[in-house]
């Protein structure tokens, strides 16, 4: 059975992905792969060690699987209906509910098969779980643009969208890469708390509190626990001073809700938070990254911004 684009289009929305966009699985364009390796030579992936690693296969995703023809890019928006109040302890709005990993790989894992039974094509599934450059092949499949804050800007729909890919050795029409731009608006520059944005498009690790309270092990630098506020799990700062956001919609995936007991948390129940308690909230969340010394690091920080 043949398989078309707009087939696999159709199927990704209807199984709950609320946008999606092909790509030829190719090479990384020179000016993307260039861009890398400087954000590396400048140490700015910091504690993501990770980064630093399968340069070949980030540089070219068929590396990823044998016979790789396209690219499926999807997403999701996950911007809570329901938001904690401001002077509870900050989570990240993408971590509020269940593990988007989880969520996203789940329904690539259908289409994959899907594809499978009408063609005989196998696929991968790629959630953040492989060295593929998911933000730039989104770009590539014509889902939007990568803003200076570093996250993909979907147009007319903002910045707030987990992504997926299924890379899949059936060939298939590829979009038309999105050439977008932030034009001259500089105002999450403007908002960042620590100046962890140069204006190009790439974080600096080393400062940015979403990469500092989630993948550092040991202590907050001095310089981020001063700009904490009340984020205890990431920052959102960058993407809520986005004005593409302004035109934001809440999510319509319930799995992207936090439960009363996320909702009422405070800071003195995550000091106080044993592992028990924290396994039983976190399991199924993406708050497991920082484990539980991590958030009782970061909650101590904020608690006490003196004693670290
Ligand atoms: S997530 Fe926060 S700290 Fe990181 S770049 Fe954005 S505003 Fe700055
Ligand atoms: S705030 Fe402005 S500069 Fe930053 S990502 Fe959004 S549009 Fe681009």
């Amino acid at each position: 059975m043949l398989l078309t684009a707009a087939d696999i289009k159709q199927r990704a929305l209807a199984m709950g992905f609320d946008v999606c966009g092909i790509a030829t699985a190719a090479p990384v364009d020179e000016r993307a792969r260039r861009q890398y390796r400087q954000w590396l030579e400048r140490g700015r992936q910091g504690c993501m060690a990770w980064a630093e690693r399968y340069q070949a296969v980030r540089d070219d995703p068929r590396a990823l699987l044998d016979g790789a023809q396209s690219l499926v890019m999807v997403g999701m928006n996950y911007l809570p209906q329901r938001l904690q109040p401001a002077d509870a302890p900050q989570f990240a709005y993408y971590a509020y509910g269940r593990d988007y990993h989880d969520v996203l790989k789940q329904r690539l894992w259908q289409l994959a098969a899907e594809i499978q039974e009408a063609t005989g094509c196998v696929s991968r599934a790629c959630v953040d779980s492989a060295p593929l450059r998911e933000r730039y092949w989104a770009q590539q499949a014509g889902l939007g643009f990568i803003g200076r804050n570093n996250q993909l800007i979907v147009p007319g729909r903002g910045s707030y969208f987990v992504l997926g890919a299924l890379l899949t050795t059936l060939a298939l029409e590829a979009d038309a890469p999105c050439t977008l731009s932030c034009g001259d608006c500089g105002a999450c520059l403007e908002a960042c708390p620590t100046g962890a944005l140069d204006g190009d498009g790439a974080v600096d690790a080393r400062r940015c509190l979403s990469c500092l309270t989630i993948e550092l092990r040991g202590p907050l630098p001095e310089q981020a626990q001063s700009a904490l506020g009340h984020r205890v799990y990431g920052c959102d700062s960058c993407q809520r001073c986005c004005p593409h956001n302004s035109l934001a919609q809440a999510t319509q995936h319930p799995e992207f809700e936090a439960s009363d007991e996320l909702m009422s948390l405070t800071l003195d129940d995550i000091v106080a938070m044993d592992r028990t308690a924290f396994n039983r909230l976190f399991r199924h969340s993406a708050v497991k990254r920082a484990k539980l010394e991590g958030l009782k690091r970061n909650a101590h920080a904020l608690r006490h911004p003196d004693e670290q």
